[in-house]
């Protein structure tokens, strides 16, 4: 049974509770971070950590701890829990009042209520879906307006996994006016020639934590960045296609709604980005 946190306690997972009332619960009031882990390491915390404080900031909601709590607590977990690859989920609500009301309650007396635990993912750095690529469909983006703020508010995300999945495939990604937003859970780039294309950043997608790092990777390995919208007929064109999240790294996408992405194999450019944020983050892992 693993060990979980919840509001300052480590706890068997099945005495861990939270009230109905939680404003997580009633309203996905509430933010989230995945931190992974290779060789019970953290992979980018300081990252998670700075997203975190802005996702609260922009929803005026309170922090419950400090940088370094969350730090000892994400590391308590994974000693606690003996996770050697595997992520570290974090969500901070707003709490509970004792009752439903849209208005925020006064954070001095409603504190935000915090829970993290752990999931183990043994071959998350070297499982077999890296080699084989993934397939994706496209799907209409119908999720809130503001998706720069990472909040729990996944039903959409997870509608859309399941439509991916009726589909017979891995994944959707997403598309407003157009023009691809993101995938359901992970950041979208084509590859043509030389040049990584992905989506700007603005309200519209999640500024991916992987983002960051593969897009600096691949501006030091010498690779041209080019950060603008495309459709899906430009990515059905494209020499590569590929996703980044934390989970996933840097994940090939071989077809895209029925059409296969060049030879319908990983690229070059997604299998090299991939090693190397695996190898770099590794090194600098805490
Ligand atoms: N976009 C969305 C919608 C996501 O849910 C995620 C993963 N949380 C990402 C992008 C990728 O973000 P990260 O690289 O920080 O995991």
């Amino acid at each position: 049974m693993r060990t979980v946190y919840v509001n300052g306690e480590y706890l068997p997972e099945d005495q861990a509770k939270v009230s109905i009332f939680d404003r997580g619960f009633l309203m996905a009031d509430g933010v989230y971070e995945v931190t992974s882990v290779l060789d019970g390491k953290l992979i980018d915390f300081d990252g998670h950590t700075a997203r975190l404080h802005r996702s609260l900031s922009e929803l005026d909601m309170a922090n419950p701890v400090t940088d370094a709590e969350l730090l000892e607590i994400h590391r308590s977990l994974v000693a606690k829990n003996a996770i050697e690859e595997g992520l570290v989920y974090l969500q901070v609500t707003r709490g509970s009042s004792g009752d439903r009301d849209f208005v925020f309650p006064d954070p001095k007396t409603t504190p935000s209520s915090i829970v993290l635990f752990t999931q183990s993912k043994p071959g998350l750095a070297f499982g077999p879906a890296a080699a084989k690529g993934i397939r994706v469909v496209s799907i209409p983006d119908q999720r809130w307006g503001r998706r720069d703020i990472k909040t729990v508010q996944l039903l959409y995300p997870s509608m859309g996994k399941m439509m991916a999945k009726a589909a017979g495939v891995d994944d959707a990604w997403m598309i407003e006016d157009g023009m691809v937003t993101e995938g359901t859970s992970n950041n979208a780039y084509i590859v043509k020639g030389n040049t990584i294309i992905t989506r700007h950043l603005g309200h519209e997608i999640l500024s991916g934590i992987t983002r960051t790092a593969v897009l600096r990777f691949a501006r030091e390995a010498q690779m041209q960045v080019e950060e603008r919208s495309f459709s899906i007929a430009e990515a059905q064109g494209a020499d590569e296609a590929f996703i980044t999240s934390a989970t996933t790294f840097v994940m090939p996408v071989v077809e895209i709604d029925g059409k296969p992405v060049a030879t319908g194999a990983p690229g070059s450019v997604a299998t090299r980005l991939r090693e190397i944020y695996i190898e770099e983050s590794r090194k600098v892992a805490i």
